[in-house]
């Protein structure tokens, strides 16, 4: 029986983790197999239960689990317990290793894949869900002046600036005390784009030579990303690199082993 894993959140079918990990295991030779779970909103806990009893080996979370995710593991690395976030999951024997490979996944797409350098430059991330705390640390790592939170419910953005005030510059800012502020990169990390909508950002935001990144991916431009494109953006990411990048950090904490990345973003943005 080849090892089992799989991708769990709510809403899944969209997830093109299923497709990038067979290419993953394919290019490998990795004896595995990749499903999806959708699990429902009261019933994640029942459903890694579940998975694990019937012989699963690790788990892909994504919206709304990764807090829960956080309380479901017995065990941490360094980064899932900076972001007191979890978007990787694997068996261990009796205990459940809980990491978050988010922050990796989207600094090797900016910094590398797009070679956006961040080191002194303003920084807006919206929203302060899972994949936003993932990403915090690794983003104040690289020395950016600002770091900026926005989010709809202010209180976690106040929050997140209390948790992360030691390890650099970050303020959470509400959205109407963004007019005439400017910034060097936009994350969208909110799930409005999942939905199709926008976060109520006021136009003006975008510096010259501004990078707008939505960790959303999909077939054609988000909400954001036409918003921050009719503003004269010309430098727009929608986040297929950061999920090939994430998930090749997984699949090496699973497997031992890091597969090439290029040609399978190159072959999702083709297919979008
Ligand atoms: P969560 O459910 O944990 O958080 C959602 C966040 O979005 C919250 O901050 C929420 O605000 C905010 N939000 C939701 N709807 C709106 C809206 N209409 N306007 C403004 N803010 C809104 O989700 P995750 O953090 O796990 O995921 C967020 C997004 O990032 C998803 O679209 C997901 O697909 C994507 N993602 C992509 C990855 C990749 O590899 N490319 C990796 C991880 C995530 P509030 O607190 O007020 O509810």
């Amino acid at each position: 029986m080849p090892d089992h894993y799989a991708v769990i959140g709510n809403p899944v079918a969209h997830s093109k983790s299923p497709l990038i990990h067979a290419e993953f295991s394919r290019q490998t030779g990795q004896d595995m197999r990749y499903g999806t779970i959708l699990a429902p909103m009261e019933g994640f806990f029942l459903a890694v239960a579940d998975f694990w009893r019937h012989g699963g080996k690790g788990l892909n979370v994504t919206v709304p689990f990764k807090l829960e995710a956080f309380k479901i593991a017995t065990r941490l690395t360094g980064r899932a317990e900076a972001a007191q976030a979890v978007n990787t999951l694997v068996l261990e024997g009796e205990a459940i290793l809980g990491d978050n490979t988010d922050g990796a996944g989207l600094l090797q797409d900016i910094t590398v894949n797009l070679g956006v350098a961040l080191a002194g430059k303003r920084i807006l991330l919206i929203g302060a869900g899972g994949a936003a705390r993932g990403v915090i640390m690794p983003l104040l790592e690289r020395e950016p002046c600002i770091l900026a939170i926005a989010n709809r419910t202010q209180e976690k953005a106040y929050d997140l600036q209390r948790q992360f005030a030691g390890s650099g510059n970050i303020v959470a800012i509400d959205y109407t005390d963004l007019h005439g502020e400017q910034f060097d990169l936009v994350i969208n990390a909110t799930s409005a784009s999942l939905h199709g909508e926008l976060p109520p950002l006021p136009t003006g935001i975008f510096a010259g030579e501004s990078l707008a990144y939505d960790m959303m991916y999909g077939s054609g431009h988000t909400p954001f990303l036409q918003f921050a494109k009719m503003q004269g953006v010309a430098r727009l990411a929608d986040g297929v690199g950061m999920l090939v990048e994430q998930a090749a950090e997984s699949f090496f904490l699973w497997r031992g082993i890091r597969p090439r990345t290029h040609g399978i973003i190159e072959t999702l943005r083709s297919h979008a």
